[in-house]
């Protein structure tokens, strides 16, 4: 292949030429400040409006539940730290699930070291979490709950509904980090109970440093950044107007094209794992075969290390991902593959491959002959693997 195929949708999406060709007028002509009164700003204001009515329709609420962000983090940090320390004459007790992003636990941990309790859920084999085990862990005096929609290294989609349905009647609030989820499924926050909801434009072919929260009519989240009176005074700073044109055009946009492009995908999905598992020996698939994000594939690969894989395969011009996080040098296994009980070793061979609407076929077909070829490599390298095949010979 002449071209580097792209098969880490889940990292970031290749912008859409309609995106950016919206966006370009606000990058140079039409530059005034949304805030200003003359028409300059006015249009920048009208634009804004426009993107805000966009989402909402993608969401189905009102464009007054929409706070533009910087992306997928600080929604994140918004929703936890706003809500911890607005509610915590409620109580000090947040719970959320042992696979989130680390822009949910690493935001844990802070309000840990504030003084607030954390409960970390279970979630089973292939990552769901079980309404029961969400059940068991409420107490009266939990004031958020965060749970993500579906998990970015093994696609596991939650039962957002069902777990919406426990906290119906309780106080806390329902928050769920939707970036890897918002423009693969329909996102429904009010079906589902939520009330605060993360979602990011880079992973969903718009531009980056941009996303929004959602947040319920009558919930009452403070200002995270202080300052002007932007977004009703409850997210200061001057717009980022053209990125923001360019996320309402991306949501429009992965809307129209979901029914189509999630039926594309999954077919092309189910295709490459079948014919992974049928010609690669010593693989593991990570994550649920059913309510499963239609682009992801998630691999463990014993006898190798993901992260050699990786860079073995950009050799062969292909973009994935491996499934562990670089620490001081030494490769962890994720904290997801973990949570799903895979043993380190296991976990350390995992791989993620992310597809887009763009994937073709001849595109996976390279991409599994170059994995197995890479996998070859690696194996004949890796002393335990020799010892496996001498010790299979002489039995
Ligand atoms: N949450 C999830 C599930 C993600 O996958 C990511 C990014 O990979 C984030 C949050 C962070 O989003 P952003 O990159 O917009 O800050």
């Amino acid at each position: 292949m002449d071209q580097t195929i792209y098969l880490d949708n889940a990292a970031t999406t290749k912008i859409s030429d309609d995106v950016l060709a919206c966006m370009l007028p606000y990058l140079k002509d039409s530059y005034g400040n949304p805030s200003s009164v003359y028409d300059l700003g006015a249009e920048n204001k009208d634009a804004l409006t426009r993107a805000r009515h966009q989402i909402a329709k993608v969401l189905s609420c009102e464009p007054s539940c929409i706070f533009f962000t910087s992306g997928g983090t600080e929604s994140d940090n918004w929703a936890l730290i706003g809500t911890a320390e607005s509610r915590s004459h409620l109580g000090k007790h947040l719970i959320t699930s042992k696979i989130e992003h680390h822009a949910v636990l690493h935001t844990c941990e802070y309000l840990e070291k504030r003084g607030f309790e954390i409960t970390y859920l279970d979630v089973d084999e292939q990552g769901f979490v079980k309404k029961e085990t969400l059940m068991n862990a409420l107490r009266p005096d939990t004031i958020l709950v965060s749970i993500m929609t579906a998990n970015n290294e093994i696609g596991t989609i939650q039962p957002m509904a069902e777990l919406g349905e426990v906290l119906k009647d309780h106080p806390a609030l329902f928050h769920t980090d939707a970036v890897q989820a918002f423009g693969q499924l329909p996102v429904r926050p009010e079906n589902w109970h939520v009330d605060l909801l993360s979602a990011s434009s880079h992973k969903f072919h718009g531009p980056k440093g941009i996303g929004f929260l959602y947040i319920r009519q009558g919930v009452d989240l403070p200002s995270f950044l202080h300052g002007g009176k932007q977004e009703k005074g409850r997210r200061a700073g001057t717009e980022n107007v053209a990125s923001i044109i360019g996320m309402g055009r991306a949501a429009e946009i992965a809307a129209e094209t979901m029914e189509e492009r999630v039926q594309k995908e999954t077919l092309l999905r189910d295709y490459m794992i079948s014919r992974i598992e049928k010609e690669i020996p010593f693989c593991h698939l990570n994550g649920p075969r059913k309510h499963r994000l239609a682009n992801n594939v998630n691999f463990c690969f014993s006898f190798a290390e993901g992260e050699t894989l990786v860079v073995l395969l950009d050799m062969e011009g292909i973009c994935c991902s491996g499934g562990s996080a670089c620490t001081s040098g030494q490769a962890a296994s994720s904290h997801v593959l973990r949570a799903i009980h895979l043993d380190p070793d296991t976990a350390r061979g995992a791989l993620r491959f992310t597809l887009s609407e763009s994937t073709t076929r001849e595109e996976i077909d390279y991409t599994v002959e170059a994995l197995k070829k890479v996998l070859l490599q690696s194996r004949r390298m890796n002393s335990s693997f020799l010892g496996f095949m001498k010790w299979n010979r002489r039995r």
